[in-house]
């Protein structure tokens, strides 16, 4: 039924809705005039828009308003009970036509943030995002729960491409997903006038920052939307954005009278854990041995010879790892990211190439084999990890080498003075969250700004607390080594003196015959490698990178030498680590029946998957699976009060899950 109606006031009363009657005052805030004209489209009271200048090419915020309720649509479309943390607020926020500025953790939810208003709204939400993969993803997800959304990208063929041209024109699409440099080709903005924007979402919005790791030109194109449709709501989100990012955004996106939406930064999910790096290798291999094959990963380490290496070694021992990074052929990088992003139980070994904007929701660890470049980049790599919300693992092995290497290269940097001393500074947080004898994630928080009021009890320093010792005698025989061999040695040969090792090389040197020779028998040698790092750390000695990595006093250490000063150190913690710790809370809840009802499932899902050719987390998340282990359900109304199952997921997938649960029950 479409009735014509007389004025703003009268839809207001037509439709009785609270929502609308606050839409339609704020209209006439807005828009001022709203024409004397307007029809009603019911009886789904879903369309309500405003025919003649209002809803013009401009496609102003008057080309839709809707009484849909977005908590009826986060039930229905996504099957979700609640919004989380701040979602609601923004999501009322963006249907009353304010523009925002999202910033929320990975795994915080973000996308629903705009998918909710898109479905509330009538007409279009045009995405940016900065990568195809993420883009495919979201809109293959969309596709599960029945909403019709598309992406332009350049990995279409002309067909494709077409194809969403059409459902565009057509006004089929709820969501279009495009690249930045779509926005500003000829004539597609026409296009999407055309459509009846009712949202601009702005994804990765850290990406418009200039000075910022991800800066990618095109997104500063972006603020063309702000100026050409003023009446659209836009909201950026992002993950990692500190003041001054934030304040780009703002600038550059012209959000300024919009809000802004902080959600902390802690993933307390995440079990951060820092290992001194001995054997990379066997460390890597018995981190690892505490884990499900079925789980994927991430390993991180600084070269690509290091990568291939490391996957290779890991291959020999039976895990399904690929390399990934920028020396590649493209098509073999595609062809691994998405073996990653389907199969289940994938390592990826990578450089820091790999990972922007890869949304997949179960990768369990994320593994530094070498120090990251700062807090921020290692926030970001490891906030990979259980975007889910479910257990998972941040672990990083780190020695006096990575230390040597970034402090190199900043010595031989020929930045400019001011960025040095930034990076410099970027370097000495990050030694202090590494060294740190207390909780680290307090340390990572800190660094943004939060406060975490208790220990998390979810790290390794929380878990498996360090023993301090009053280390005075031991950095005294440490700096003394130092200093007795001329300052030219590394750490290796400096423990060898201090054990009293007779070795060929040691009695050459005449070393054997230094105070300091075999004086610190009391210490192991991974002792003293701990202490030598802890030093370097503490700023009491430096590796001199202009020669070997050799060791080299530095002013503070007078005080050590002097005994004015006491120093505390850690010992080195034992070998037992945090192996297959976070495991046992993942499995919390899932009795042994419950368990393997989801190893069903999970079968369940590959095939579902892969007939369909998407990933596995597209068809259902973990979280979703463990719930329908735990419940068991046995009809589909049951079924249907669980998380993660909306009504298209429950037609789509109902009888199957019903089925593979009646199967084990028999
Ligand atoms: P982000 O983009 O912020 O990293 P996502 O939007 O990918 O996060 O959401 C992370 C996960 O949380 C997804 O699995 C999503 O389905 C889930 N999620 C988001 N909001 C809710 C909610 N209100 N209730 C339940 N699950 C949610
Ligand atoms: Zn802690």
């Amino acid at each position: 039924m479409v009735r014509k109606l007389g004025s703003i006031r009268e839809i207001a009363v037509v439709s009785m809705a609270s929502r609308v009657r606050k839409l339609a005052n704020g209209l006439l805030r807005f828009g001022g005039r709203a024409g004397n004209e307007a029809i009603a489209c019911w009886p789904d009271k879903r369309r309500v828009c405003y025919p003649g200048r209002m809803i013009g090419p401009a496609g102003n915020r008057a080309a839709a308003l809707s009484p849909r309720d977005p908590l009826a649509v986060l039930r229905e479309v996504f099957g979700y009970p609640a919004f989380r943390g701040a979602q609601a607020e923004i999501v009322e926020h963006l249907l009353t036509r304010g523009d925002a500025l999202v910033l929320m953790p990975t795994g915080g939810g973000k996308s629903l943030c705009y998918q909710v208003p898109a479905l509330c709204l009538d007409g279009l939400t045009m995405v940016v995002s900065p990568l195809i993969a993420l883009m495919q993803d979201q809109v293959a997800a969309l596709a599960q729960l029945g909403v019709p959304a598309a992406a332009l990208h350049s990995g279409l063929d002309r067909d494709a491409q077409r194809a969403v041209e059409r459902d565009l024109a057509t006004g089929r699409l709820r969501l279009l997903y495009v690249a930045p440099e779509r926005v500003t080709a000829p004539g597609f903005l026409d296009r999407v006038a055309a459509a009846a924007p009712v949202l601009f979402a702005i994804d990765e919005a850290h990406c418009v920052a200039q000075w910022g790791h991800d800066f990618r030109p095109d997104y500063l194109q972006l603020a063309v939307l702000r100026q050409r449709f003023p009446g659209v709501p836009l909201v950026a989100l992002t993950a990692t954005a500190d003041g001054p990012t934030r304040r780009e955004i703002v600038a550059r996106l012209g959000l300024g009278a919009g809000r802004v939406f902080v959600q902390g930064f802690d993933r307390p999910n995440i079990r951060y854990t820092v290992v001194e790096k001995l054997q990379p290798r066997q460390q890597l291999a018995r981190f690892l041995a505490g884990r499900p094959a079925t789980e994927s990963g991430i390993v991180y380490c600084m070269s690509r010879a290091r990568v291939e290496e490391t996957a290779d070694w890991l291959r020999r021992q039976g895990r399904d790892a690929l390399p990934y990074h920028a020396g590649l052929d493209r098509e073999v990088r595609s062809a691994n990211q998405e073996r990653f992003l389907r199969d289940e139980g994938v390592v990826m070994v990578a450089t820091i190439a790999f990972g922007m904007g890869i949304d997949k929701p179960d990768v369990r660890f994320v593994a530094h084999l070498d120090l990251p470049k700062s807090i921020e980049a290692y926030y970001q790599e490891t906030g990979r990890a259980g975007r889910d919300g479910l257990p998972a693992e941040a672990w990083l092995a780190y020695g006096l080498e990575d230390v040597a290497r970034l402090r190199g290269l900043l010595a031989r940097s020929e930045a400019p003075d001011h960025q040095r001393r930034t990076e410099w500074q970027k370097l000495e947080a990050l030694l202090g969250f590494c060294e740190t004898a207390s909780c680290r994630r307090r340390v990572l928080l800190g660094h943004f700004g939060e406060e975490l009021a208790e220990p998390c009890g979810n790290c390794d320093a929380c878990l498996d607390p360090p023993a301090t010792f009053d280390g005075t005698e031991a950095a005294q025989q440490a700096l003394s080594a130092i200093y007795r061999t001329g300052q030219r040695f590394g750490v290796g040969h400096l423990v060898d003196v201090l054990l009293g090792v007779d070795s060929e090389r040691v009695r050459s040197l005449g070393h054997d015959r230094l105070g300091v020779f075999g004086v610190g028998r009391a210490h192991g040698r991974d002792a003293w490698r701990g202490f030598f790092r802890q030093l370097v750390a503490m700023g009491l000695a430096e590796v001199d990178t202009e020669g070997h990595g050799g060791l080299l006093l530095s002013d503070g250490c007078r005080d050590v030498l002097r005994g004015e000063r006491r120093v505390v150190l850690c010992r080195p913690r034992g070998r037992r680590a945090t192996k297959g710790a976070s495991r046992a809370v993942a499995d919390a809840g899932l009795d042994p029946q419950a368990e393997a009802r989801f190893e069903a499932l999970r079968a369940l899902r590959v095939e579902l998957a892969r007939a369909q050719g998407v990933p596995p987390y597209v068809v259902f998340h973990d979280t979703t699976l463990r719930a329908i282990a735990a419940a068991a359900p046995r009809k589909s109304a049951d079924l249907a009060r669980l998380p993660g199952i909306g009504a298209a997921k429950l037609a789509r997938y109902g009888a199957a899950v019903l089925a593979a649960l009646a199967e084990k029950a028999r």
